[in-house]
């Protein structure tokens, strides 16, 4: 790859449809990133744009050598973004944030001096106010992260998003892991490196509109739910075991009835009971099935992104054929 060596610091910015916060996320972040005082690249990581995102950052890189482009294919979502931008990122320390200008660039600095000052490996960023979401938004997001501790025990920090600060050596770590539809900020903290907090307020989006609708977050949610939790599998079988014990007090029931002589009319309960267990054998297929997904998708080892081209490693032309890196798997569909 490039000869050049490795900067201190590699800031990785997911892009997807991002032409019109462009401009201003450069206008912001490039002061703040001289302002280090350590070498640094930005890895804008073009998840597939379909608007003008991949001709506004080649045109951004003609006036910024630091701002490194790598575009994937096709859009790969979110955390696979990121997963690819951390892959070929190549500073002691990575940062991951929005474009957005959600996640304020200046934060960075705070994290930055954490990190190297207290030796911890990792940064979360977290949102000390999110009055900036919409309602809808923050209440789905609580019950989330509450349900991902009660059922998952994971160590999630509350209210942290995709804002970190890595080390080199949990960059690494993260990169060697084989998972399918890994959701970072839960794979991260289960890592166990020694980690520390800096907040920050999260601030509206500077333009554009949210590149996370709803089917995207429910996805995100499930990803995360299955990838750390057996409990909705134990809860198919609870449902099963309550099941089980409703037949047997009905079968009691139609036993007595029947030795009684009382006739039992039966249309609305039989249909009710149809439904009801149909229902429930539904919701348990349902749920196996996205287990059963997770280990067809690792079963299958394909690459949840493919990168088209680098600007670090090519120069300016595209390359052919999928990229040796991301053959490893990583991220999510
Ligand atoms: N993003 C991406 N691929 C996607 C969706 C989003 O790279 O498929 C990027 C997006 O460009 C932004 C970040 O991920 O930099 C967060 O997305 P967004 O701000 O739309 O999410 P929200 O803040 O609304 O949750
Ligand atoms: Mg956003």
């Amino acid at each position: 790859m490039s000869a050049a060596p490795p900067p201190v610091l590699s800031i990785v910015v997911p892009m997807f449809n991002e032409e019109s916060v462009l401009p201003l996320f450069v206008a912001r972040l490039r002061p703040v990133a001289d302002g280090l005082g350590v070498t640094y690249e930005v890895v804008a990581v073009d998840d597939g744009s379909t608007d003008g995102t991949a001709i506004g950052l080649q045109r951004e890189r003609r006036g910024w050598e630091q701002l490194r482009v790598v575009r994937l294919r096709a859009n790969a979502g979110h955390q696979a973004a990121i997963s690819a931008g951390l892959m070929r990122a190549r500073g002691d320390f990575v940062v991951t944030l929005d474009a957005d200008l959600q996640d304020p660039p200046e934060t960075i600095a705070p994290m930055l001096a954490a990190a190297r000052e207290q030796g911890v490996d990792v940064v979360y960023g977290v949102r000390s106010d999110r009055s900036s979401d919409s309602r809808f938004k923050r209440g789905t997001a609580r019950a989330f992260y509450r349900t991902m501790g009660r059922l998952a025990g994971t160590s999630a920090q509350a209210d942290a998003g995709d804002f970190r600060l890595m080390s080199r050596a949990t960059v690494e770590a993260v990169n060697a892991l084989p998972e399918y539809g890994r959701v970072l900020r839960f794979v991260v903290p289960a890592l166990g490196f020694p980690s520390e907090t800096v907040e920050y307020r999260r601030a509206e989006r500077a333009a554009g509109t949210s590149k996370y609708p709803f089917t995207k977050m429910l996805r995100l949610s499930v990803d995360s739910l299955t990838a750390f939790s057996l409990a909705p599998l134990r809860f198919a079988t609870l449902l099963g075991l309550l099941g089980g014990l409703a037949a047997v007090a009905l079968l009691v029931y139609a036993l007595v009835a029947k030795a009684t002589g009382q006739v039992v009319a039966g249309w609305t309960s039989t249909v009710v009971i149809v439904a009801g267990m149909g229902a429930v054998q539904l919701l348990a297929l349902g749920i196996l099935g996205e287990y059963v997904g997770r280990l067809y998708a690792a079963s299958q080892a394909r690459p949840s992104y493919y990168v088209a081209y680098d600007s670090a490693a090519t120069g300016s032309t595209v390359e052919a054929g999928a990229d040796p890196e991301s053959a490893s798997r990583s991220g999510e569909s």
